[in-house]
């Protein structure tokens, strides 16, 4: 069997200027409705006890998407018409029979601070990961060679 000969190659650092430029930037402002306005979170169980029919609609103050559901959803049968999202129903009543409004802000918002810290969990700190820290994981080359 032929020698497996090991090519390595130097580890580089940085500049912490071009770094920030090149740091992923989250794909949703909201991680409670993912930009919906429909809340979507997995961590919902915290603040819902058992499955609720109705999708919550999202409360959070910052939430673009979430206000224009709450605005399409009081406003009145009069002003619908100017209202895109209310356009499919044709009475505020049927537009308020699909969501559930109980869902507090401080939830909405705990919702979106717990999927936004997943999230740079799962994809912002892999870029830092020390390579010497995981090489004990790896197969080591003299075993490889040896079978
Ligand atoms: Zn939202």
């Amino acid at each position: 069997m032929e020698n497996l000969k090991a090519v390595k190659i130097q580890a580089v650092k940085i500049d912490p200027s071009v770094k920030d430029s090149i740091e992923p930037q989250p794909p949703y402002k909201c991680f409670c409705c993912f930009d919906s306005g429909i809340v979507s979170s997995v961590y919902l169980s915290a603040f819902v006890e058992g499955k609720n029919d109705l999708p919550f609609l999202c409360a959070r103050r910052t939430c673009e998407t979430g206000k224009r559901f709450f605005a399409a959803y009081s406003v009145t049968d009069e002003k619908r018409r100017v209202c895109a999202l209310t356009e499919d129903f044709t009475t505020q009543a049927q537009f308020q029979a699909q969501f559930d409004t109980r869902l507090a802000a401080t939830s909405c918002e705990h919702l979106h601070t717990w999927g936004l810290e997943a999230w740079q969990k799962a994809y912002k700190n892999p870029r830092s990961i020390d390579v010497s820290k995981i090489l004990g994981v790896m197969p080591k080359l003299d075993r490889a060679q040896r079978n």
